[in-house]
């Protein structure tokens, strides 16, 4: 209500919306008023008065967050606006949403929608005022808005997904990440080395990385980030690779002269001969291992290389960690070539600074969230901790370390995280209701079992 220019309260329409929860003109915090709609007669009409709209006694937190109150502004304003300029005409909304949505990105084949990704960004997008709008913003509504629509969806879904789809149009996604190509080949057994040769590329987002698979003709294989200085991660070397190991040994040459001639490393050399069974003049591999072990160095080795590039803050001990196997196998058979593609200490420090840490706390909440859940859901019940949830997302020890990067993050965690007793309760509750479900009498023994 305003009394100051009018000398008299009144209700805004565009103050009592649902969702609406600063004022669309000056983003200040809206009080609550004492008038509950759940209260008698729905027909009443109740003055606003100094009794029922008391000032704002305290603002709540999220009014000195400019990331929230910014984004409640607009859901206010649009909110506004759908009140004074109604939509007249039909629409086919899921057609215009799904069409809108593809625009932007999230398409999959030819006319689906990419549903997970675009749950994530809508989500992600909303994730400072998921809390505040209660209902709002919860169950599965961005997949169902771009499908046929088979009932109306509540008018805050159509102020809402709108605020998405200009968020979005303004960010990138004009232009293909990795350019329109060709791309070059850094295969330095073929003669168009360091050329504009490949047409083959696969995109891959990762949370918030852009990650691109170069396919030449001529078998060689590489990966890289989008904003990556870093040299490409071989994949594979291709055909021309095993010819010319063929050829190199069969000429006599030493295992260093190979690997000087073809530039690559010593061990990689000797991998390739032995999975290629050559009869080679030095040490070759131990029988046993490349009979077992062989054939699978380059799905080691890939896994490896896309380890870090989906994680790439990670230090080579924490690697170690996600890919015990892996690491073990390579440290063992293939060191030199390990050495090469690890992170080293100076990899690690331009990788920080490439880490967009506002993006990847935000997902990482929401990820944490969801992952809480997920927790609770176990049977039997466990126990949500630091350490079960770090498990679920894959990412030992990586929050207590960069706490002061993901502050979100933490917070969310000191949230969902089960204290031992709420954990017992839990279990408790869980207990009587199983034995409920088995029809068994709930004694106090068999609840403590
Ligand atoms: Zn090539």
């Amino acid at each position: 209500m305003s009394v100051n220019s009018y000398g008299e309260g009144y209700w805004r329409r565009s103050h009592q919306l649902p969702g609406v929860l600063v004022c669309p003109e000056h983003g200040a915090a809206l009080a609550d008023s004492a008038v509950s709609q759940g209260d008698g007669n729905q027909h009443e009409f109740i003055a606003a008065d100094q009794k029922n709209c008391s000032p704002v006694a305290a603002l709540p937190s999220w009014a000195s967050s400019p990331r929230q109150v910014t984004l409640l502004q607009e859901i206010a304003k649009r909110s506004a606006a759908l009140l004074d300029h109604p939509p007249v005409r039909f629409r086919d909304w899921g057609a215009y949403y799904r069409g809108a949505v593809i625009d932007r990105g999230f398409d999959k084949g030819k006319e689906n929608v990419a549903q997970n990704l675009l749950r994530e960004a809508i989500l992600s997008l909303f994730e400072p005022v998921i809390d505040l709008i209660p209902g709002g913003l919860g169950g599965d509504w961005p997949t169902a808005m771009v499908r046929k629509h088979r009932k109306a969806f509540h008018p805050l879904r159509h102020v809402l997904f709108p605020i998405f789809l200009d968020k979005r149009s303004s960010q990138r996604r004009t232009a293909p990440p990795f350019g329109k190509g060709p791309w070059p080949c850094f295969n330095r057994l073929a003669d168009h080395y360091g050329q504009n040769v490949i047409h083959e590329i696969a995109v891959r987002h990762d949370q918030d990385r852009v990650i691109g698979r170069f396919s030449c003709a001529c078998g060689f294989v590489y990966s890289r980030e989008v904003g990556s200085r870093s040299s490409p991660r071989i994949l594979d070397f291709g055909p021309l690779l095993d010819d010319q190991i063929r050829q190199k040994v069969a000429e006599g040459l030493g295992l260093r002269a190979v690997a000087g001639y073809l530039a690559i490393d010593p061990g990689t050399v000797r991998l390739h001969a032995s999975r290629l069974g050559l009869n080679v003049p030095w040490k070759p591999l131990a029988a046993r291992h490349s009979r077992t072990l062989v054939p699978d160095c380059d799905a080691i080795r890939t896994r490896w290389l896309d380890m870090q590039q989906n994680y790439a803050d990670l230090s080579r001990r924490q690697l170690a960690l996600l890919l015990p196997k892996e690491h073990s196998w390579l440290y063992r058979h293939d060191r030199e070539w390990l050495e090469q593609h690890s992170p080293t200490a100076l990899h690690k420090k331009w990788s920080d600074q490439r880490v967009d840490w506002e993006t990847l706390d935000r997902s990482m909440a929401i990820q944490l969230r969801k992952v809480a859940r997920e927790i609770t859901r176990e049977v039997p019940p466990q126990r949500v901790t630091q350490a079960a949830l770090e498990r679920k997302l894959g990412r030992p020890r990586r929050m207590s370390e960069r706490q002061v990067k993901l502050p979100k993050s933490i917070g969310v965690l000191g949230e969902v995280m089960e204290t031992t007793d709420a954990f017992r309760l839990r279990r408790i509750v869980w207990a009587t209701a199983e034995l409920h479900r088995q029809a068994l009498p709930v004694r106090s023994w068999r609840v403590r079992r």
